[in-house]
């Protein structure tokens, strides 16, 4: 069976990019009908969510997708997208986006960091192992900074977890851009879960639509805006499937190297993961204290 469906504008994929505009465009009272399309599920509340059965779940390929040249990915799929298992770090747009791109990113960023009260987690959650190599940095001339956080405690009544998670947050004390899928749903926003985008439709220039799969039926939603945010790897498949050869070639991905060292303190897990960061903008690259959860490092030296 084809379902049918004829809207204004379709959004694909609802991580913060894509929740955002839902939101956005759904609280403007525009009248505009707005579809959401998430080939994921809702994760939120179910027992596994947080957890590492749940990752094999919620992850492409169960946590063990690899890039063809052998590194590991890991591509969360679910209503909110990757940010229902980020580390929740918030980094402030950097100068050279202005200076380099004509970007102009500080205003939104600040209304931003105002809105979702983005902080450095208060000095007692920050855990002693991270504290020790941050203090080591600094005796080396590195001066590193409790990292801003997308994380307050005060956000949720059921905090007690010393903002250790890394597989997704239970509590609710990190932001997740499912908070934005929900206000977008109470504006009037139509959210389908579970339905993958195969094809935008297209006449050359201008596109009239999507083409998909939910459940064991193909659908089809004509609308004269199609916005395809469905990440870093899935916005080049979907384009690439429509024609759009060269979608995501020359893409650049932010890798993440980690260099393993034994700290005399509890065992792991007992500390939040990306505590304290230095910034190298010469290099280009981040320096940031990762104290690993349960089990990551023996999936880390599997990878
Ligand atoms: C483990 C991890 C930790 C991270 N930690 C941080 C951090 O601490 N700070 C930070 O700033 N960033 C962090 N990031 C990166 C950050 O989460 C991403 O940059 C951000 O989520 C990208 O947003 P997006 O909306 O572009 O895509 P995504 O968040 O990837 O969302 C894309 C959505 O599209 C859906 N989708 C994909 N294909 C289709 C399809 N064919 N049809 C329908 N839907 C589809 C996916 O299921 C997903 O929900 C982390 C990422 C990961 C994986």
């Amino acid at each position: 069976m084809t379902i049918h469906k004829q809207t204004d504008v379709v959004i694909v994929g609802s991580g913060p990019g894509g929740a955002t505009l839902a939101r956005e465009l759904a609280r403007s009272k525009s009248g505009l009908g707005i579809t959401l399309l998430e080939r994921g599920r809702d994760w939120r509340a179910h027992p596994l969510y947080g957890t590492y059965p749940g990752t094999i779940f919620y992850s492409d390929k169960g946590y063990f997708l690899r890039s063809r040249e052998g590194l590991t990915i890991i591509r969360p799929l679910m209503v909110g997208g990757a940010t229902s298992m980020y580390c929740g770090c918030s980094a402030m747009p950097g100068s050279w986006w202005q200076e380099k791109y004509g970007i102009e990113l500080e205003g939104i960023a600040e209304k931003t960091a105002a809105e979702l009260n983005i902080a450095p987690l208060p000095p007692e959650l920050r855990g002693k192992a991270s504290t020790r190599i941050a203090e080591a940095a600094a005796e080396l001339g590195m001066e590193w900074e409790p990292q801003a956080k997308f994380l307050q405690p005060n956000r949720s009544n059921d905090f007690d977890c010393d903002a250790k998670c890394m597989l997704g947050c239970r509590c609710g004390a990190k932001w997740n851009a499912s908070e934005y899928v929900d206000q977008a749903v109470v504006e009037g926003c139509d959210l389908w879960t579970g339905a993958r985008v195969d094809k935008v439709m297209h006449g050359g220039v201008k596109v009239y639509g999507v083409k998909g799969r939910i459940g064991r039926n193909n659908f089809v939603i004509e609308a004269s805006t199609v916005v395809v945010s469905a990440g870093g790897i899935g916005t080049p498949m979907i384009l690439q499937n429509s024609g759009l050869e060269e979608a995501g070639r020359g893409m650049t991905m932010d890798t993440t190297s980690m260099v393993y060292g034994h700290a005399p303190y509890r065992g792991t897990g007992d500390d939040p993961p990306m505590t304290w960061s230095y910034a190298d903008d010469d290099l280009g690259a981040m320096f940031s204290t990762l104290i690993d959860p349960w089990l990551v490092y023996p999936i880390a030296m599997m990878s």
